[in-house]
């Protein structure tokens, strides 16, 4: 990887991301030559973004796009802001939505976009001139048939807003499907909004009518407050799930009998944090992982769950809301306690879903009720939730080594029908 320093990152989540691939690909008959094909990134792209900021000093800032698979469809993914994207995060992050597109078999490869920054400490003034500065660098290697961005960890609804309109003036028409998660004024879908939360909701229901529990009374903890974990925390509690800790990236809460979670939700919304909530006692923050609970939604960054902490956790089912929050070493002693881990290329896949649903709405020009948006997600959720217990069931192996074999073998099939092009 060109651009990253061996000293900028300890662990390579991409190196993560392929051994977890290389573990399921090891259970199938695939020719292995194949299967570095599907491995590899298709193309990367590094961007250097100039910017004159609001006090008038000029800036720089890097911008990635990788788009990991174009073989089942255009490239698929959110684009993040954030200090520390690198391009071995966005390789990592793209492949898993290759492999996620085809958990639940939507007709899109996998792509992930990021610009190095802190959306905190910039005006919106600043946010829009970046975005639009990424965006017309993209215009040649985006579009609706190319690769369609989304939001993702600090991006909403606005910033795609931005996007569209970019891309739209430089195509001298307007094209909303070339993003999806926009505001759903121009173009966007009911429900897009809470389609990773909602869908991280059908998993937990999948698993507990699997162990035979029941919801009412179910402890979680959620790691990270953002657009999964609020969402996913509020649509639970509404199932009589007791959200007994959550925290963000200012602090950690907890309350033994359950948080009230609509109360906590206008807290955030005021204050900018779940910090110093009412009526709930502060944790440390690390702790938040091995809160004793049911379920454990990790909704935040990747590397959460290591080998340091994963002999700690309490929960019996992780629920990986965020991309790639356990280590493949994690995993290993996870399963090992018999802790059951809902893999990120599921649990998390109702964003990308109702992205779909948007990109087919915006292309058809015809608008679907929220109720309908809910539920052919709910179908989809439940029946890839199906597919991958069913074939980790007749392995006898984890519900992420399954999630993947279904995947290789989805977006391999394609490859052989479509055979290559030389
Ligand atoms: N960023 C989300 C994810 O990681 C959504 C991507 C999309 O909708 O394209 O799945």
């Amino acid at each position: 990887m060109t651009d990253v320093k061996s000293t900028d990152i300890q662990v390579s989540t991409f190196e993560n991301a392929m051994r977890q691939f290389d573990r399921a690909a090891g259970l199938l008959k695939i020719n292995p030559g194949l299967l570095n094909i599907i491995k590899r990134p298709r193309r990367s792209i590094i961007l250097e973004l100039p910017m004159m900021m609001d006090d008038g000093t000029y800036r720089l800032f890097k911008g990635y796009r990788v788009q990991h698979s174009i073989v089942r469809g255009p490239g698929k993914g959110g684009i993040r802001y954030h200090p520390d994207v690198n391009l071995d995060e966005v390789q990592a992050l793209a492949a898993w939505m290759t492999f996620k597109c085809a958990v639940v078999g939507i007709p899109f490869g996998g792509a992930k976009g990021g610009i190095v920054c802190d959306p905190r400490k910039m005006s919106k003034g600043e946010l829009e001139r970046l975005t639009r500065r990424y965006t017309a660098e993209l215009m040649d290697v985006i579009g609706p048939d190319q690769d369609v961005p989304a939001p993702d960890v600090n991006t909403d609804s606005q910033i795609m807003a931005w996007v569209m309109d970019t891309y739209s003036m430089h195509q001298r028409r307007t094209e909303t499907a070339v993003v999806t998660g926009k505001p759903v004024a121009m173009g966007g879908s009911l429900g897009r909004r809470e389609a990773t939360g909602r869908g991280v909701q059908f998993c937990v229901r999948a698993m507990a009518r699997h162990l035979g529990q029941s919801l009412p009374g179910l402890r979680i903890a959620v790691q990270g407050f953002g657009n999964v974990g609020s969402v996913a925390a509020e649509l639970l509690a509404r199932d009589g799930c007791k959200i007994v800790a959550v925290c963000d990236v200012y602090g950690a809460i907890a309350n033994k009998s359950g948080l009230d979670i609509p109360a906590l939700l206008k807290h955030t919304a005021t204050t900018g944090s779940v910090k110093d909530f009412p009526g709930s006692e502060s944790i440390d923050t690390k702790s938040i992982l091995t809160t004793d609970c049911d379920v454990l939604i990790p909704a935040a960054l990747e590397n959460q769950i290591t080998e340091e902490n994963a002999a700690l956790i309490r929960a019996r089912v992780v629920a990986e809301g965020a991309n790639g929050p356990t280590t493949p070493e994690a995993d290993v002693i996870l399963a090992e306690k018999g802790i059951y881990v809902i893999p990120d290329i599921l649990c998390n896949a109702g964003g990308v879903t109702v992205s779909y649903f948007e990109w087919v709405q915006d292309r058809m020009g015809y608008f679907w009720e929220e109720e309908e948006v809910n539920q052919r997600l709910e179908l989809i959720m439940n029946r890839s939730f199906g597919e991958v217990l069913a074939l980790s069931t007749a392995h006898d192996t984890t519900l992420r080594v399954a999630a993947f074999m279904l995947a290789i073998q989805r977006v391999a099939e394609v490859i052989q029908l479509r055979g290559l092009y030389a």
